[in-house]
């Protein structure tokens, strides 16, 4: 093999698709792939098998984000807009990817997001056309309807354990005149109520336990976890194999049809980068043969954004009181056992709310995500004292940023830089959502819970406070995407049935390949585009 240096091999296994990264869109492609046992499909991911047993506890998430068995625990550069922080950025190393450390809700988006995707000339992503592939996707335990599908392979559910906050929050936010909506996956997102979440019966339906585990013991299906793929293998510009390291040896695979990279927003531009398919001056810089100028690998990466307001409580109905009284804990515990119920199956959010903050918008450009308990970061200590928090997050960020690589070896991490609040819409967005949460907050369903604003505090009222605050406490809400982008301009790096453009045999199929970010939750969309994919690519099998 030529191209960038490979050398052939004599026993190299062949296989006709290799799927690099078995997450959230990887596992779908597994499945499909392999199902009618024509294709041999070999799977590799750089994580375990999914064993550990905070995957599968809903609550479990938080102890998952700084697990580094099972997460590549990122960090971007210093990001300006954030007074030059870091932020911490959890992505899933382990069978079913990003979908086994997640937050679990079930957000699909807005019509408008894939109507604007067809709209920038994505032929077969308009709403219409994806509806099909979310209903195929789904196992809805409302039943199917225009909407929602049932007897698909992934498990969405309604909320298993009720408390007084988290009702309260949706009143008090119809209290405000933002409307009750029932189902933020339906005829309109817009509204305020209780999140559906991946899981069946009260334990997280990631893509591994949804689309692996049924597939995982056809022949033709061949999983390999621990391998960490560190480049592709070219003969001129058509992908012939991949070279991976497992246990510290180097292996190679080659494929006979096709290459699906589905190694997640961040991984995806850093394995074609470090093949040779990228920027020119950079892969240079790095001292890689250069296979494609492709200067829109890595580019345009999006990232939903999050501010947190905390809420003292003069009552001890939050998690944090539950947590802190031992009895209280054990009674979870046991409640979680023996009925998959209570606090352990909260996950990132129990209700929320989508609204506008300008009425000249068309549709919702704030998610509130309410939870009731608190912490000063994500994944730490909760408070010792009763109180819960309501994030803000912008849905439709103007900021664009990239990801490039920093050595042309794959275990090192790549520069991640976001560009959090880099434009004035995405600045306003924040200050105005964080007036209209404030006013949820006080309204008057809330009031029997609200003593004290912990953070910011209600000192903080002006434009500038609000921003200031923003800048030294947002957070991720770990959704990036957008960095080998469809579409057709010079920059888009995958096409309409996300090939790699100018390359052969190569497709990007995960969150990488979204033309933009989407106005909700990013499992769900990217399982629909691994469904969409899986069609194409068989349809071009054939
Ligand atoms: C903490 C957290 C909370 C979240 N909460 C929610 C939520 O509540 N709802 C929601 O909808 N979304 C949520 N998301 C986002 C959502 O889970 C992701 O957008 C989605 O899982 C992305 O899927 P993917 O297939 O693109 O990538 P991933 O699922 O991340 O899969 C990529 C896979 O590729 C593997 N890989 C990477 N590089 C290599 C390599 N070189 N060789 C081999 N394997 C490799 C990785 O280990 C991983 O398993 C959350 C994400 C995180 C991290």
């Amino acid at each position: 093999m030529q191209g960038n240096g490979a050398s052939p091999s004599n026993d190299m296994p062949e296989f006709d698709y290799i799927i690099v990264g078995a997450g959230s869109a990887g596992c779908v492609l597994a499945n499909r792939l392999s199902a009618d046992g024509r294709h041999s499909v070999l799977l590799l991911e750089a994580g375990p098998k999914d064993t550990n047993i905070w995957i599968h506890v809903p609550i479990g998430y938080a102890k998952l984000f700084k697990e580094k068995s099972v997460n590549w625990m990122y960090q971007t550069e210093p990001e300006p807009g954030l007074g030059g922080r870091q932020v911490f950025q959890p992505r899933g190393k382990v069978l079913g990817g990003s979908s086994s450390i997640n937050g679990l809700l079930y957000v699909r988006g807005q019509h408008e997001d894939y109507d604007r995707w067809r709209q920038r000339g994505n032929v077969g992503w308009g709403y219409d056309d994806v509806l099909p592939y979310f209903k195929r996707a789904e196992n809805q335990v409302r039943g199917g309807d225009a909407y929602h599908g049932a007897g698909g392979p992934l498990h969405v559910s309604d909320w298993r354990h009720h408390d007084p906050l988290s009702e309260a929050f949706v009143k008090a936010a119809v209290e405000t005149g933002i409307p009750f909506n029932p189902d933020f996956n339906g005829a309109s997102q817009e509204g305020a109520g209780f999140f559906q979440t991946t899981t069946r019966r009260g334990r997280r339906a990631s893509s591994a336990f949804s689309y692996l585990r049924p597939a995982r013991t056809r022949p033709n299906l061949h999983i390999e976890t621990g391998a960490l793929a560190q480049r592709l293998l070219f003969e001129g510009r058509r992908v012939r194999a991949v070279e991976y390291r497992q246990n510290g040896r180097l292996r190679t695979a080659r494929a006979r049809k096709e290459i699906l990279v589905s190694s997640g927003a961040y991984n995806s531009p850093q394995l074609l980068q470090l093949s040779g398919v990228g920027p020119a001056e950079l892969l240079k810089s790095h001292g890689i043969d250069v296979v494609l100028d492709a200067p829109g690998v890595g580019n345009d990466l999006q990232d939903h954004l999050q501010v947190r307001i905390v809420m003292k409580c003069p009552q001890p109905v939050t998690l944090n009181d539950v947590v802190r009284h031992p009895v209280r804990k054990a009674m979870a515990g046991l409640q979680y056992a023996a009925l998959r119920k209570g606090p352990l199956t909260i996950a990132a959010g129990t209700s929320g709310a989508f609204f506008k903050t300008n009425p000249r918008l068309a549709s919702p450009d704030i998610q509130i995500h309410f939870i009731p308990f608190s912490t000063d970061k994500m994944g730490e200590k909760l408070h010792p004292f009763s109180a819960f928090s309501a994030s803000v997050c912008q849905l439709r960020p103007e900021s664009r940023g990239s990801l490039k690589i920093k050595s042309a070896d794959a275990s090192v991490p790549p520069a991640i830089r976001i560009n959090y609040l880099a434009t004035e819409t995405d600045r306003a967005a924040f200050i105005d959502g964080m007036r209209i949460l404030r006013k949820i907050l006080a309204a008057p369903a809330l009031k029997p819970y609200c003593t004290e604003e912990v953070y910011p505090g209600a000192n903080i009222t002006s434009d500038e406070g609000l921003l200031d605050f923003c800048r030294k406490t947002g957070s991720t809400v770990y959704h990036p995407t957008s960095t080998c982008r469809m579409g057709s301009d010079p920059l888009a790096v995958v096409d309409q049935r996300l090939k790699v453009r100018g390359i052969e045999g190569l497709r990007v199929v995960d969150a990488s390949v979204m033309p933009d970010l989407m106005s909700g939750n990013t499992n769900a969309p990217t399982i629909m585009i691994a469904e969409k994919a899986s069609d194409m690519i068989l349809e071009d099998a054939r």
